[in-house]
Order: C-alpha cells, then sequence, then structure tokens
C-alpha cells in the first residue's frame, strides 16, 4: 500500500490506531465496549487508551448507562444475542467513563474543487465545521494558478481557526471530480482540461507548508458519512450524486472500494428507462437521463421552448404541471437505478446527493415507486437518505479523508 502524504497524528501499534479510530467513530463509548468490539482484552485497551490520553488524542468523559452513540451494526447484532449490552451496564451500579477524542485538539482545512470555484472549510478532529465557508473564483484552471486559489484559501481558514482560539490546521484535504493516484497525483480531470498528470499534493504541500492529500470528491462524501454521519457503523453504504454528471461510490467497511476505472463515470450510461431520451453514446434511457443538461433537453422539448435546468428547477419549485411532470418521471429514473444498485452491491444505505438532490425531494413518491418496482416484494426495504446540497459539506468531506488518514 503506498504512503499516505499525510502523517500520523501519534506513534504507536496498529492497535493503538484501530482504537483510536473505534472512537473516533464511536465515541464516547467505554473501555469495556472497545475491547468487545475490537476483539481485545481489556487490560490491552486500558494501556492503549491511557496511551492516548497522554498523547492528548483523546479524553475521558462522564457517560450515562448504556450507550448514547451509534455502534457498529454486527456488534449490536451479537449484542443482543449474547446480552452483552446489558451486562455491560448493570455490571456496576454507577455511571461509566466515556472515551471521545478531544475534537479541537486538531483541526483541518477541507477543500472541493468545482469547475469555477474553490470552496474550503475548517473542521475540527470529529470533523465538525468550525469556521465559516470561504470561496474564492476559478479564474484559470491551470495547476498553478488552482493551487494559488488553493494557497489563499488555507491561509484564510487558518486565520479564521487561530482568531476562533483553535489550533492551526495540520492537514489539508482536497477532493475533485476525477481520478488520483497515491492520494497525491491527479491523473484524469477532465473539469480542468489538464493534459498530464499532475503531482498536486506536492504542488500544494510546496504552496502552503502543510500536509495535504487529494482524493475524489464523491469518495470523500461516503468517507464522511461512515466516519462522522449516517454511514457510521454500517457494513457498507453506497452514494449516487446527480447534477452536472451523475456519480457513484461504495465504502465497506468504511473504506471506498478502489478500482481503477472507477473514475469514468461508470454508473452514467446504465439503463433507467426504456423509453427515455438518447444520450450522446446513443443509449436510450440511459442514467444520464438525470442530468442537469438532459433534463433541461427534455424539458425544453416538452414545453415547446428552449430552456435552462436553473429555469426548470424554478418551474418546479413553483410545482408547474410540466415541470412537476419531469420531476416525477426523474425520480421514477433515479428510483430505478437506486434499486438497481441496491440489488447488486446490496448496501446497507443509500445515500442520494449532489447539486440537484432537491428533485428527488419533490418527487419522492415517484421515487419510490421507482424503487419497488425492481425490488422483490419481500426483500427488505432499500434505506435511503436525500442529503441537502452545500459546497461546504463537499469541503468538509475532503477533510475527513484527512482526517481517516491522520488517525491511522
Ligand atoms: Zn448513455
Amino acid at each position: 500500500m503506498a504512503i499516505s502524504p499525510i502523517p500520523h497524528w501519534f506513534e504507536g501499534s496498529e492497535y493503538t490506531h484501530k482504537v483510536a479510530a473505534c472512537i473516533m467513530k464511536y465515541g464516547p463509548i467505554s473501555r469495556i465496549t472497545l475491547a468487545q468490539i475490537l476483539g481485545l482484552s481489556q487490560g490491552a485497551v486500558s494501556r492503549i487508551t491511557s496511551d492516548l490520553i497522554y498523547a492528548g488524542v483523546i479524553e475521558e468523559t462522564p457517560m450515562a448507562a448504556g450507550h448514547g452513540g451509534k455502534l457498529p451494526k454486527d456488534f449490536l447484532r451479537k449484542s443482543a444475542q449474547k446480552s452483552i449490552q446489558k451486562e455491560n451496564t448493570e455490571r456496576r451500579g454507577r455511571p461509566q467513563t466515556g472515551l471521545r477524542i478531544i475534537a479541537n485538539a486538531r483541526t483541518f482545512v477541507g477543500m472541493k474543487i468545482n469547475t469555477t470555484h474553490i470552496t474550503a472549510v475548517t473542521v475540527n478532529a470529529l470533523g465538525q465545521i468550525v469556521t465559516g465557508c470561504h470561496d474564492l473564483p476559478l479564474d484559470d484552471d491551470s495547476p498553478e494558478s488552482v493551487v494559488d486559489v488553493i494557497k489563499q484559501l488555507t491561509m484564510d481558514c487558518a486565520d479564521e481557526a487561530i482568531m476562533a482560539g483553535l489550533p492551526s490546521p495540520c492537514a489539508v484535504g482536497v477532493s475533485l471530480g476525477g481520478h488520483i493516484v497515491d492520494d497525491s497525483m491527479v491523473t484524469f480531470a477532465p473539469f480542468l482540461h489538464w493534459s498530464k498528470p499532475v503531482e498536486f499534493s506536492a504542488l500544494i504541500q510546496e504552496a502552503t507548508g502543510l500536509p495535504t492529500g487529494i482524493y475524489n470528491d464523491i469518495d470523500s462524501l461516503v468517507v464522511d458519512a461512515c466516519m462522522f454521519g449516517s454511514g457510521v457503523g454500517l457494513n457498507s453504504f453506497a452514494v449516487v450524486t446527480i447534477g452536472i454528471g451523475v456519480g457513484y461510490s461504495l465504502t465497506v467497511n468504511g473504506e471506498p472500494i478502489d478500482n481503477p476505472d472507477k473514475s469514468y463515470g461508470l454508473v452514467g450510461h446504465i439503463l433507467v428507462d426504456p423509453d427515455g431520451p438518447r444520450c450522446i453514446s446513443g443509449h436510450k434511457g440511459c442514467a444520464t437521463c438525470l442530468t442537469d443538461n438532459s433534463i433541461a433537453t427534455e424539458y425544453s422539448e416538452m414545453i415547446g421552448h428552449p430552456a435552462t435546468f436553473d429555469e426548470f428547477a424554478a418551474a418546479a419549485r413553483a410545482s408547474k404541471t410540466q415541470a412537476t411532470n419531469l420531476v416525477n418521471r426523474t425520480c421514477f429514473r433515479l428510483g430505478t437505478l437506486i434499486a438497481t444498485i441496491a440489488n447488486l452491491a446490496m448496501p446497507d444505505k443509500i445515500m442520494i446527493a449532489g447539486e440537484s438532490s432537491f428533485i428527488a425531494k419533490l418527487g419522492i413518491d415517484n421515487l419510490r415507486n421507482g424503487i419497488n418496482m425492481y425490488r422483490h416484494s419481500q426483500a427488505a426495504p432499500v434505506d435511503f437518505e436525500i442529503a441537502e446540497h452545500d459546497w461546504s459539506l463537499w469541503s468538509k468531506a475532503a477533510a475527513a479523508q484527512a482526517i481517516r488518514q491522520y488517525v491511522g
């Protein structure tokens, strides 16, 4: 496995890093529960957590009996069988001591590079946004110009963090739509028009003085959800994004499935509607019909004159009949795609995100109909959620990737 451009927070064995990562996801958590999840003796967990307290990574906190936070899904299932939880909480008639990451011990800058602008936020060690969202335009997409903008945003975020009494950022996470090797070299980023591989991590580190990881943007969303959001404790979690393009990523045990071809938009041409519009590759009714451009074209044909996607969105929000019809049709198609993913990849949960995720909220009944049409009637309902679109959350997700590597 390649060496990450992000250094480790602390020195320690593989288990020291596992314990810290477990506390990050599930804290506050008791030492007993930690030992049970990781299959370690309580003595080993006590020694490791003492080291982590000494290193300023974690702290003790009073914890009510039982467990307030999430726990791994498999662990909860086994616990229910063996009544482990009950034994834990009833063993001693006093409140337990929980362990949690010291949230503001470190800060990180997270950024998302878009076609026309870059957004940046500062987050703490628990992936919580602690500064405002900084946004700068991208007038020139040469690597040097992009690095200049990133440098300025890093300084803006660092200044704001220090003003707030927080530590200066220790690392930067940058996400973009494209393919990245070893979290450092961008080999494919169609929207930036780079003609050859760019050692992006090294360029940013040279400009900012901070270790920098480069990540795929959609992978970052799933990693963030699995570390700090609704994917915590799940075995597998998928995200589908709709907007300028259609994106997809899947994690197993919090790790994105890696494949050299995955950045080529493989989900974009899956059949979702045999009667749908034709894409530029000649497919009829492929998932490209979920993109903004395709929706704008289809809407223009429905109303009989050219309309932009924004005009469609405004009409849809105003519940205009033709726009609503297209919302419903689009949601049914999206539901078909969700059912295909649920049936083949079998994730515990699917998140619908992206710039145009509001469409899913406008036509949720049709989304469900689309899912149900292609799902076995006895199969469990597909667990999905629709994320509000906000570029600051995409930026935060890039920082989550850096945090994951920083904790090891
Ligand atoms: Zn197609």
